[in-house]
């Protein structure tokens, strides 16, 4: 069974990503349909649903959503009532054409000859997505399917809200804490690059993330050595008491260059990160709350005191 639906396409696969399928092959001058590759192809691109299931990042919860879509026309020459993708040429028997609604192939049937079959053609289909639990709640995605010597090429090209919203990454929790030192952008965009697979981005800024909080507690002190572990050494008081011991291992890790990690290892290393640099994020915020309520607290002993006197 294959299992790549309209419901991974649309939540786990990443802008620009290419998927190709096979759907006619040329073997005897002419262009044989292979029907599970079409139906492989039907399925990614969402012919075979009528509902795309994903969380809906306003309801906060898994909703089915109702999909239409639509071929853009760009061509104004070729203006169809039909939501079709034409890949042949014209004939008696109308052009072969492809019914994104329901999958099926009108017109000219395969096989074809060379001489009919479109090549380098390009369409881009539009999505809308409403959540059926609130039809005001939409997501849009547009994909480009490519027709290149028999074999379609689908590549997501747009998606509005992005992943990490739809996702419901949560920036907004320790923004106080990361505009300190300057890093709230930092930290949108290491999530960012790890929604989109792109590890070796989101290690990078991760680790500019740390560098600043390092930075930020060194100030007023005074260092011997420039290196990363004396400056760990200087601030590890300053550190959630649970990963005071960590921070050594972080040394390691960030003296790596990030040009010599593969992809597996700079997954590896963005999540070590991430939870050291969430779990100070925490820290600090609670620090932060037990001040304030110090604070408040010795206001309210100060107003009582001066009226009891
Ligand atoms: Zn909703």
């Amino acid at each position: 069974m294959y299992d790549r639906n309209i419901n991974y396409l649309f939540n786990e696969v990443s802008l620009y990503t290419k998927e190709i399928f096979n759907v006619f092959n040329y073997k005897d001058n002419q262009y044989h349909l292979d029907n599970e590759q079409l139906n492989q192809f039907l399925c990614y691109i969402g012919c075979l649903e009528e509902r795309l299931i994903s969380y809906c990042h306003q309801c906060k919860k898994t909703f089915p959503f109702i999909i239409v879509k639509n071929v853009i026309i760009h061509n104004t020459e070729e203006i169809y009532a039909e939501n079709m993708i034409h890949f042949t040429k014209q004939s008696r028997f109308g052009a072969g054409r492809l019914s994104i609604d329901n999958g099926a192939i009108l017109g000219l049937q395969p096989p074809y000859d060379k001489t009919e079959l479109l090549n380098n053609h390009i369409w881009y289909i539009h999505y809308f997505f409403s959540c059926t639990n609130n039809d005001s709640h939409n997501y849009h995605m547009i994909i480009s399917v490519e027709l290149n010597d028999g074999r379609f090429i689908v590549r997501k090209v747009g998606q509005n809200p992005s992943m990490l919203t739809i996702k419901g990454f949560d920036f907004d929790k320790y923004k106080k804490e990361l505009e300190k030192i300057n890093a709230y952008n930092d930290y949108k965009k290491a999530d960012l690059c790890n929604a989109e697979h792109f590890y070796v981005g989101a290690y990078a800024y991760l680790r500019r993330i740390f560098e600043k909080m390092i930075n930020r507690y060194l100030t007023g002190l005074e260092i011997k050595y420039n290196h990363m572990n004396t400056k760990i050494d200087v601030t590890k008081d300053k550190f959630d008491p649970r990963i005071q011991k960590m921070l050594k291992n972080l040394y390691g890790i960030l003296s790596v260059s990030i040009h010599e990690l593969d992809e597996e290892k700079s997954k590896e290393y963005y999540e070590y990160l991430k939870a050291i640099i969430d779990i100070q994020l925490e820290y600090e915020k609670t620090e932060d709350e037990k001040e304030n309520q110090t604070k408040s607290l010795e206001a309210t002993l100060n107003k009582i005191k001066a009226g009891i006197v």
